[in-house]
């Protein structure tokens, strides 16, 4: 792949690419493009591409509203071709772009710049970290007008006779698109719930993964589309069953070497990862309007579905927070089960790191271990183990991340003022709503 502006401007030519997108996410989480023709691709390679910040919602102000894209060359793909259309208009190729004022300092609401700064200050303490992640989705039934709608392609029942069902097939398509696209998948099948899929791919440094995330979903979406199917990364579409997670592998690296693993530590851990463990708990209230930021993402954090809803770590259940899978030396690490793939992968993982950090820089330690399957603790229990609960809703997840300095700390100003603003004005519009479930309980009983 080439690296250098010259390198991928020759490659774009001899490719016969016709546009490239420069593209950013916003403090939301919502991939943006610039398109731009071939006549542009030099000044786009140079950093020298302007767009108009105030129109992308929560950015920024009007009076300061011209901005500058400036290429990761490291990103630079060329997109596969998702229908014929597309092949016939030329093919398409993207880089992913930091955001920077007219005179070349870092926009402060660029949320990839948010997860460099926490990469940085890893990186002054010594640490690199790597990221693998296990993202969820759904695949549901578009209708005739092509709205989507939460009918799982299982459940049509039109497809029970074919020997791979049509969401397995789709699966497949995604994933060898994905490696195309220079992805490593380390695994891809169907999860629990009816329509629900995973793919997992290869862990890398944790921009590159947050990277990956946002291509991703562009990807999973895309293809499903051609199907005429609706991929979704709802946290918790349907009621009843599991909903989707975006399980985070976290580890520590120091020169090239696993941080976490100690042959002679207890659980085969370091104290690197003990502190580091400490401190995701100890923030995990904070962290969690970052990690699972829609009102429905609390309807996934409830008992009985896998998803964590106590604060604990444990080298084997899978209803703690954190779970230690099983592997040790180059492989250690800590799986963090709470993050939904709603999030804002830039944010995520930057509020992750920054919990962890700040366990390692603070000395913090842990509570023991838990062995047992959380869910089924009495109170009494729960209380004696000091296990505290997740916030049970957006609102309580704001008040705490507004309330944990190294988490907002760690989003700056702008971004935590942008967030908080967007996720107050998105409650209260929940909570003024009246839904299905009141109408059922309550109309006829008073
Ligand atoms: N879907 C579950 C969640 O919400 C995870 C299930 C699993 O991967 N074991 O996190
Ligand atoms: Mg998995
Ligand atoms: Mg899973
Ligand atoms: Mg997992």
């Amino acid at each position: 792949t080439p690296h250098t502006a010259q390198d991928i401007l020759a490659h774009l030519g001899a490719e016969n690419v016709k546009f490239l997108r420069l593209q950013f996410t916003d403090i939301l989480g919502t991939t943006k493009n610039v398109e731009v023709p071939g006549s542009q691709f030099e000044k786009a390679l140079a950093g020298d591409v302007t767009f108009d910040g105030s129109a992308v919602e929560g950015f920024t102000r009007v009076e300061e509203s011209d901005m500058l894209l400036r290429p990761d060359l490291s990103t630079f793909l060329i997109y596969p071709q998702f229908s014929r259309e597309e092949g016939e208009r030329g093919r398409v190729a993207r880089l992913i772009c930091d955001v920077t004022l007219p005179d070349g300092t870092p926009f402060e609401g660029d949320p990839r710049q948010v997860l460099e700064r926490q990469v940085a200050r890893a990186r002054d303490l010594g640490f690199e970290m790597f990221v693998g992640t296990e993202p969820e989705f759904f695949l549901f039934e578009r209708d005739e007008t092509g709205r989507g709608s939460t009918v799982t392609h299982d459940k049509a029942g039109y497809f029970d006779l074919a020997p791979v069902d049509k969401g397995e097939r789709i699966r497949r398509e995604i994933a060898g698109i994905l490696v195309q696209m220079g992805f490593e998948i380390e695994a891809s099948h169907h999860e629990v719930a009816p329509g629900q899929h995973e793919i997992d791919f290869r862990y890398a440094p944790a921009l590159e993964t947050a990277d990956r995330i946002a291509t991703f979903k562009f990807v999973v979406k895309r293809v499903a589309l051609e199907y005429g199917l609706l991929a979704s990364f709802l946290p918790k579409p349907l009621p009843g069953v599991n909903g989707s997670g975006m399980h985070c592998h976290l580890s520590l690296f120091r020169n090239g070497v696993n941080a976490f693993a100690d042959p002679e530590g207890e659980h085969g851990l370091s104290s690197t990862a003990r502190h580091f463990i400490a401190g995701l708990l100890e923030h995990a209230g904070g962290m969690a309007a970052i990690t699972n930021p829609l009102v429905n993402s609390y309807k996934r954090l409830v008992p009985g579905y896998e998803a964590p809803v106590n604060v604990a770590w444990s080298t084997s259940n899978r209803s703690a927070l954190i779970r230690i899978p099983a592997k040790r030396g180059q492989s250690t690490r800590a799986e963090v089960r709470m993050p939904d793939p709603s999030c804002n992968p830039y944010l995520a993982l930057a509020a992750m790191l920054a919990a962890g950090l700040d366990g390692i820089q603070e000395g913090m330690e842990p509570p023991p271990a838990i062995g047992r399957n959380i869910f089924r603790m009495t109170v009494r229990e729960k209380r004696h183990h000091r296990i505290r609960e997740l916030p049970t809703d957006l609102r309580e997840a704001v008040d705490e991340l507004e309330k944990d300095p190294v988490i907002a700390g760690a989003l700056g100003e702008h971004v935590l003022d942008h967030f908080v603003a967007a996720k107050r004005a998105e409650w209260r519009e929940y909570s003024s709503a009246v839904h299905a479930w009141e109408l059922e309980r309550y109309l006829d009983l008073v």
